[in-house]
């Protein structure tokens, strides 16, 4: 089931190829092996050129750690949105959501602010859902995940005034075993 936002998202397709931007303005769309990334959001990470790639790699590092693959993800779409919060299920205040072949994240943490880089967000934790299917976060690894942090530790990340590193809180994609 899909509660998101995708309905009132110009679904323009304003990119096509593997993780290729073509035209600025929101919201943008690109594809990455096969999933659609919907950008309603204006964060600088978003509108850097190495957003493709960056995007592109962190899925694969998601997938790598959940034993998945871009077969996993085909005709999934992932929206990152500007709003605080994203609905899911009954929630109105998750961070992030995965239901069926969508994926819904905001760009907003309620501690740090706004995310410097798309690794920083909870896309991690959601790809888990979409290959394990495990709402209940039963499965070991929703404690673990070190591996992705050192997949993707030392990067750039985006603000307003400038580069800044991109720090990795191996917290935001955690969830306590057996909490749905
Ligand atoms: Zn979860």
């Amino acid at each position: 089931m899909s509660v998101g936002r995708r309905g009132a998202v110009v679904t323009l397709l304003l990119a096509s190829g593997c993780g290729q931007v073509v035209a600025p303005g929101a919201p943008q769309q690109l594809d990455v092996h096969g999933v659609t990334v919907v950008l309603a959001t204006s964060a600088p990470f978003s509108q850097a050129p190495d957003f493709p790639a960056r995007i592109e790699s962190t899925l694969a590092a998601a997938l790598a750690y959940w034993g998945g693959g871009w077969t996993d993800l085909d005709g999934s779409t992932v929206v990152l949105s500007d709003a605080p919060h994203v609905a899911c299920g009954t929630s109105s205040s998750a961070l992030g959501c995965q239901e069926g072949r969508s994926i819904r994240l905001t760009v907003q943490d309620p501690s740090v602010g706004q995310f410097v880089c798309v690794e920083q967000t909870v896309l991690v934790h959601e790809v888990g859902h979409a290959v394990t299917g495990d709402p209940m976060h039963l499965d070991p690894r929703w404690m673990e995940l070190e591996p992705v942090e050192q997949a993707l530790e030392g990067r750039i990340g985006y603000t307003q005034e400038g580069l800044v590193p991109c720090v990795l809180y191996v917290s935001v994609w955690r969830h306590l075993i057996g909490v749905p």
